[in-house]
Formats: structure tokens, C-alpha cells, sequence
């Protein structure tokens, strides 16, 4: 099982002291990761430390040094509440709203990556939510690759290569066999237990890790409806379980 790695949320006033504690692992281990950038971040939850002047300075250094860049979204901000071809959250904030809307986000946010110095074919979408209108407009503003999706293979749908992400992290990681998984990370917030977690991960000498460059040197199978609705329904089952959790610890919260 070859694993790489992505960080969401990557903006100019993020948490950075998470953000070079998780560098510091990967550059230790001679991983290059890839970034979501924010290009216009408005979601005041992502708004997490210090504003950096130099950021967009160092994403080009980072790019230059062999990191991958996706684009997350345009601005963050959740519109609808559809969870899309990948129902993992139920907001959005692309799917949903019609193909001209969606079109002129990922546009802007394209325009500023590219004002910036940065150049990338590579969508990230804001809480895993994107729709048949989200990846027309994607192919015709020339992005190829989505990180998203569940499989152990990258597929080729409606015109862009899908990189699977970990349907369940601990155990998608153990599997045997010539396949492919992503490790999906938001720094914001992480405690000392939590980073610690991560260097004891990148420790364990059974692991392969891989940078995200080499992910993309994969050659996409092409997925029958099976696999589309299995991944769908994988999405669902998620999404409910994850919401059961919540409740139960809601509940057993307020019962002691
Ligand atoms: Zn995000």
C-alpha cells in the first residue's frame, strides 16, 4: 500500500505552528505532501494564527521544492446544504449551485493562485462536496485531478483522474497489495498528542509513505457504475455514522 499525504486549509493566518510541526515530519521522512490552498479564505473557523505577508512567498518555495498545490475551493464559505456525488458532508460550497455560479468561483479562485505565482490542475473542494456541475466547470477551466473519492485505485470520471482518499485511516493504511491511499490532515488546532500520533505513524517501519508527485504518476482505471455506487453509498454510510457518533457523545455527555 503506497500512502501520501494532503493538508486542507492551508491559508495565510492558519495554525502554523501545527502547520511546520507536520513539515518537520515530512521533510524528516522525504515526504512531499500536498497542500490545499484557501485562494481567498472568508471562513472565520480556518482563521487560526497569525497572518503570514509571505505565505503565497513560500508556496511557490514549497512548489519549487517538489510539493503538490491543490486549489481548496474559492473562498471556504459553505452555501448549500447538498452533499453532492460524495455525500460525505451535507454543505457545499459548490454542489448545488447552478454551473455559471460554480464556474465563476473556481475562475476567481484560479485567477488568484495564478496572480500569485501559483499554477496547479489539482481541486481540492471544500468538505469533500462537489457535483456533475462542479467538474464540468473544473475541466473547462483545465483541471485534471480531484482528490476525493474511495477505492485503493485512481479512476477517470467525467473527464478528471480521481486520487482516492482513506475510507477509514487506521485500517486502509494495512492493506496489502499494489494499491493507493491518502491520508487527509487539517493541522488547525492540533494538540501535542495529536502531532505526536502522527510522528509515531511515520515511524512504524511497515508503512510506505509516498510523496503526492508519485501518486500522480499512477495510470487511472475506469470504474464501472458498481464502483461509482458503492462509493456513493460508502459516503452516506460515512457521513450517518459520523453523525451517530456525535449524538452518542452528545448524550452521554449530558446524562453524566
Ligand atoms: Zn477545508
Amino acid at each position: 500500500m503506497d500512502i501520501a499525504i494532503r493538508m486542507d486549509d492551508i491559508t495565510p493566518d492558519m495554525d502554523w505552528e501545527s502547520f511546520l510541526s507536520m513539515k518537520e515530519i515530512l521533510d524528516t521522512a522525504g515526504i512531499k505532501p500536498l497542500i490545499g490552498i484557501v485562494p481567498d479564505n472568508k471562513d472565520k473557523m480556518l482563521k487560526c494564527g497569525e497572518m503570514h505577508t509571505d505565505f503565497w512567498q513560500q508556496i511557490r518555495q514549497l512548489q519549487q521544492q517538489g510539493w503538490s498545490i491543490a486549489m481548496h475551493g474559492y473562498q471556504h464559505l459553505y452555501e448549500t446544504r447538498q452533499g453532492g456525488l460524495f455525500p460525505l458532508n451535507h454543505f457545499s460550497e459548490f454542489a448545488g449551485l447552478s454551473y455559471e455560479i460554480q464556474y465563476e468561483k473556481l475562475k476567481k479562485g484560479k485567477e488568484i493562485l495564478e496572480k500569485n505565482g501559483i499554477g496547479t490542475n489539482l481541486f481540492m473542494a471544500p468538505g469533500h462536496s462537489y457535483d456533475k456541475n462542479t467538474l464540468r466547470a473544473l475541466v473547462e477551466l483545465g483541471f485534471t485531478y480531484v482528490t476525493d473519492g474511495f477505492g485503493y485505485q485512481p479512476y477517470h470520471y467525467k473527464g478528471i483522474t480521481f486520487l482516492p482518499i482513506a475510507y477509514h485511516s487506521r485500517k486502509s493504511i494495512r492493506k496489502k497489495g499494489e494499491k493507493i491511499t491518502t491520508l487527509v490532515y487539517h493541522m488547525n488546532g492540533s494538540t501535542p498528542e495529536q502531532i505526536q500520533e502522527i510522528r509515531r505513524l511515520f515511524a512504524e517501519e511497515d508503512l510506505k509513505f509516498i510523496s503526492y508527485s508519485n501518486l500522480l504518476q499512477k495510470p487511472p482505471v475506469h470504474p464501472g457504475c458498481c464502483m461509482r455506487l458503492l462509493e456513493y453509498g460508502g459516503a452516506t454510510a460515512k457521513h450517518y455514522l459520523v453523525v451517530a457518533r456525535s449524538w452518542i457523545k452528545k448524550l452521554t455527555r449530558n446524562n453524566k
